[in-house]
């Protein structure tokens, strides 16, 4: 369904972006990696399936880094057809303890870079008439969570910059809409797993437990793989005219 297109996905050498990238490979989009850590092992994973693959380690939070990715995914793809903005850190502690630098770094790396790689993806969208533009917002571009206030309030925002990406391209082929993941176990999740067993001296099962059992209705993740079958849908014909949603993919978490 893909063959032929170009997805660019931020942040894919884990997680819920690595699920994307292998879900939109599979449907024969060549792909461009980005991210930090192992690269050897994603970029076998998606070659595996086919494809072309490309990748660029711009540092997300660095605008001129991102304009350097851009012009490597033109000069070796011809252009970004699929655009993901997928990546994304947290920290998690109180407003009056919260570290600026902590606060600077999310803005940038979950908000910011999202807009950066827009304006640059979308010239090449608009001249073909035809782009997809997902952002991996979160529950957390929908509802609040305490000790959260950088990543709350970052996800808000993405959530409205889909919205009105998809308003000034909505009488063209390019669409953009936000997925709304909760709890997914990957890296991200894992050091909040983590801190609570240790902090609340439980096992890291039990600490599992509590943390869907707070949030999520269905005690169970979301996996990367449906994250990345949504997206495939997104891209789907039967998505053309889906814009500017943010859909949740949360066992219920936002329907309480
Ligand atoms: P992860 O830690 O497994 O992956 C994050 C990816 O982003 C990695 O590839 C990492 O190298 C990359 N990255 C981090 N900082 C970067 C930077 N400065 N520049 C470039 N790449 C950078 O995390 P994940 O859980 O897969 O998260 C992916 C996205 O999904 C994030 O935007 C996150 O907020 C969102 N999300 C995650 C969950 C969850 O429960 N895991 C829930 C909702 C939303």
């Amino acid at each position: 369904m893909l063959k032929g297109k170009t997805a660019l996905v931020t942040g894919s050498t884990s997680g819920i972006g690595l699920g994307i990238a292998l879900a939109l490979a599979k449907q024969g989009a060549n792909v461009v990696l980005n991210g930090f850590g192992d690269v050897d092992g994603p970029r076998a994973q998606v070659e595996a399936l086919g494809v072309k693959v490309g990748y660029h380690g711009a540092d997300m939070s660095k605008p001129a880094q991102i304009e350097d990715m851009a012009k490597y995914a033109a000069a070796q793809f011809g252009q970004v057809d699929i655009l993901v903005n997928n990546a994304g850190i947290q920290h998690v502690a109180p407003i009056h303890d919260f570290p600026p630098e902590k606060w600077d770094a999310i803005i940038a790396i979950n908000l910011t870079s999202a807009f950066h790689t827009t304006r640059l993806a979308l010239p090449a969208m608009r001249k073909s008439n035809w782009g997809r533009i997902i952002n991996v917002a979160s529950v957390h571009g929908l509802v609040g969570s305490a000790e959260k206030s950088a990543y709350v309030a970052a996800k808000h925002g993405i959530v409205g910059l889909t919205k009105v990406t998809a308003l000034e391209n909505a009488t063209t082929g390019i669409t953009c809409n936000a997925i709304c993941p909760g709890w997914v176990l990957t890296p991200l999740v894992q050091k909040q797993v983590d801190a609570r067993a240790s902090e609340r001296g439980v096992s890291a099962e039990e600490a599992k437990k509590q943390l869907l059992g707070e949030k999520e209705p269905s005690m169970q993740f979301t996996t990367p793989e449906e994250l990345g079958d949504l997206a495939v849908f997104f891209c789907s014909p039967a998505g053309a005219n889906v814009r500017g949603v943010a859909w949740n993919m949360d066992g219920g978490w936002v329907a309480q």
